[in-house]
């Protein structure tokens, strides 16, 4: 059986700081950035994984992955295949590593680059995508995939264990549904912070026609301005003469759609804040922009306070707001608790914030068993490559349900994976298909030589050396 014999890590980045792509109250001057793992075996087998950065520090990110992967070499690959779970408790145990986590921060995020490629490898050693892999498998191996470890308190390996039995049987019937009409998504790139109101609304007008109807603005930076640009949105989402020829507008009381403040043409607005906000003052701005009716305000405040997301939540329910956190939630544990504490209406995992799939199969778990809807983060570099697959798992083996989920998307940085997302006609996300593109994330080699840094053909030209 192929062992595993080394790995190559590359520090890619890409200048989308030139544009204002990807800006938002917090982070005004994002290079999205890949820390990118290739695990090697003796045989032709490779595994192809990476976290996100938005720049500064992705050469940290590597150096930590290069620590965490060390940890495989000489690993046979069908033994950490025929156990996941005790694989990725293997990957986080590392006696001195572990105190420079355990479990959050670079460490944390450089171990998801690493259990993201493994499971990469796993996927193309048995020529499946990653999540028909992970939906073949039995109740039993699912379970035996996640990670545990600190979270009985909220859902035991026997409940999960029932809970998926009770919709085993009815796997086939959502596969087939979901590849042929789609994963439901919304958009995020008409809202940046840092682009003009002509170009919000150009970049609205094209989303609609796209098909899409679900809308995330980014909102924090100033309220007269968000009410004015939310309006804007709303003005142009809620016309039914935006809507694409011979769609006809969505019932905003149907079941899907109650509780998101939909507008007459079914059409929803979501606000995302980037954390910048105090407690006190998320209540006060977020009620400052009820006019414009969004389903939920995102990351209102420090990603790490609970009782903050709980306060907010309550607060904000009256107004029929609802709260939504999790790309920085940095561990399985946060998660728990945010749920536990009634902290969210959704819950928005990041593919590789948390430490790999492993760990995503436990939030999906638990979000399962709280009946809160599972909306990934993605945008950046990857992310909505990676996120695919695990909305497809949470659909067809975990919650049964994609009605009212939306998986974000963002069009930018496709272009530069061997096996990049899709949308289709309806603006719902393809289902991958390619039995050797494993968890989709393999970039093009020219586009790791162009974007390496510091020493890639971009970074050395004229044009790089200005950015
Ligand atoms: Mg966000």
């Amino acid at each position: 059986m192929p062992k595993i014999t080394g790995f190559e890590v590359h520090d890619v980045r890409f200048p989308t700081s030139l544009t204002g792509d990807g800006t938002d109250a917090m982070n005004t001057d994002c290079d999205y950035s890949s820390a990118y793992i290739t695990l090697l075996t003796d045989s032709e087998l490779v595994g192809h994984g990476m976290t996100f950065t938005i720049g500064r520090g992705n050469d940290i990110v590597c150096m930590a992955i290069r620590e965490v992967a060390n940890r495989l070499i000489g690993k046979d690959t069908e033994e950490l295949f025929a156990d996941m779970g005790k694989t990725w408790e293997f990957m986080m145990s590392d006696p001195q590593l572990r105190w420079i986590g355990p479990e959050k921060g670079v460490i944390h995020i450089a171990t998801g680059a690493v259990n993201n490629a493994l499971w990469d490898m796993y996927a193309r050693s048995r020529q499946k995508p990653l999540w028909k892999l992970v939906v073949d498998f039995s109740p039993e191996e699912l379970v035996r995939s996640a990670a545990w470890r600190y979270i009985s308190d909220a859902i035991t390996k026997e409940e999960a264990l029932d809970m998926l039995k009770k919709i085993e049987s009815t796997k086939a019937e959502r596969e087939a549904k979901v590849r042929e009409i789609g994963y439901p998504a919304y958009v995020t790139s008409a809202g940046w912070l840092g682009y003009s109101d002509e170009k919000v609304a150009r970049l609205t007008k094209e989303a609609v026609a796209m098909g899409f109807n679900h809308f995330k603005m980014k909102v924090g930076a100033d309220q007269a301005n968000d009410l004015r640009r939310g309006k804007i949105i709303r003005s142009i989402i809620d016309d039914p003469q935006y809507l694409p020829a011979g769609t006809h507008p969505r019932d905003p009381n149907s079941e899907d759609l109650k509780g998101k403040n939909a507008g007459p043409t079914g059409s929803v607005l979501m606000i995302d804040a980037n954390q910048v906000w105090d407690v006190p003052q998320a209540i006060e701005y977020v009620k400052g922009l009820e006019e414009i009716k969004p389903w939920f305000i995102e990351e209102p405040t420090a990603p790490d306070d609970v009782l903050g997301h709980a306060a907010i939540r309550k607060a904000l329910k009256p107004h029929g707001i609802g709260v939504a956190t999790g790309e920085h939630a940095h561990n399985r544990m946060v998660f728990k608790q945010l749920l536990q504490a009634e902290a969210i209406d959704v819950c928005q995992i990041d593919s590789c914030r948390l430490a790999g799939v492993s760990e995503v199969i436990s939030v999906l778990l638990m979000s399962a068993k709280f009946g809160v809807p599972v909306c990934p983060h993605a945008g950046g570099v990857g992310l909505c490559e990676y996120v695919i697959h695990l909305s497809l798992i949470d659909y067809i083996a975990i919650s049964g349900t994609m009605e009212r989920n939306v998986l974000e998307f963002v069009d930018h940085l496709h272009e530069h994976f061997i096996t990049p997302c899709s949308i289709n006609s309806k603006g719902r996300y393809n289902v991958p298909t390619n039995p050797l593109e494993g968890y989709s994330i393999e970039m093009f080699q020219t586009s790791i030589a162009e974007y390496e840094w510091p020493n890639g053909s971009y970074w050395l030209s004229a044009k790089g050396k200005k950015a």
